[in-house]
């Protein structure tokens, strides 16, 4: 089965079922869709490899390596409020496993990165 990309309308269309390292945990309660964690950085579990590239490339550590409910090696936003809203995590996940809270400037924080500033 291919990875589907994390559903970008979570946080108005998914509930908060849980919390988890201090960050929220969201369903769309169709038993199908999976689980997504955190809030400012959006991780969907079930589109996760574990591949580590946003755990390399996030300049404050919001990711960290973790074993989820059902075994799988993914990771974890356990930082999620410290995130600077770079996106650079976003672009370098291979399955769109990723969305970070849209906010003022991020986009721009996005267009400096992409020119190199
Ligand atoms: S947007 Fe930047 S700071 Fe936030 S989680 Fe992604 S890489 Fe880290
Ligand atoms: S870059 Fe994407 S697939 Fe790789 S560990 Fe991070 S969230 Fe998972």
């Amino acid at each position: 089965m291919g990875f589907v990309p994390i559903d970008r309308s979570f946080r108005t269309t998914w509930s908060i079922i849980e919390s988890h390292e201090g960050h929220p945990v969201w369903s769309k309660n169709d038993g199908e869709s999976g689980r997504i964690h955190g809030n400012i950085a959006g991780l969907h579990v079930e589109s996760c490899t574990g591949c580590m590239k946003c755990v390399t490339t996030c300049p404050v550590e919001v990711f960290v390596a973790w074993i989820s409910e059902e075994g799988d090696a993914v990771v974890d936003p356990v930082l999620d409020a410290e995130c600077i809203l770079c996106l650079a995590c976003e672009l370098v996940c291979p399955t769109e496993a990723i969305h970070i809270h849209r906010q003022p400037g991020s986009q721009d924080t996005l267009d400096s990165l992409l020119r190199g500033a």
